[in-house]
């Protein structure tokens, strides 16, 4: 059943307040509303229930807490990994260039020593 008020059809929302655990009101549709507290649409519910429901929520709340924290973990690994990878691609880029140093390094060398024997020849000719 939706109520009509203030010229908008009336929200049917639930209640999560330790008083009223999960019990379905009727609420204005526009946000801030002047409109205040329509009513029910649950029955009130039996002592007993209002003191279990909010500790099952509360049960609730922390299992969910305890499950995100295994994703925050995660979470935390992944941004670990992806800085230790651009890290190593960093390193891979100074290992290549290096490598090139090394290479025209070892061709001067050998353009040296080609250069020494050439003279030596030279000068000591056999
Ligand atoms: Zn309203």
């Amino acid at each position: 059943m939706v109520v009509r008020f203030c010229g908008k059809l009336a929200l049917v929302k639930t209640s999560w307040t330790p008083v009223s655990p999960k019990r379905r009101f009727y609420a204005c549709p526009i946000k801030d509303s002047v409109c205040g507290f329509i009513g029910w649409v649950d029955l009130p519910m039996c002592a007993r229930s209002k003191t279990i429901i909010p500790g099952l929520l509360r049960n609730i709340n922390t299992l969910e807490e305890g499950c995100n924290e295994p994703v925050r973990s995660i979470n935390m690994l992944e941004e670990q990994c992806n800085g230790l990878l651009s890290m190593n691609n960093m390193f891979a880029a100074r290992c290549d260039a290096l490598n090139d140093e090394g290479f025209k390094l070892k061709m001067y060398l050998c353009a040296s020593w080609f250069m020494f024997v050439i003279v030596i020849f030279d000068i000591w000719p056999v």
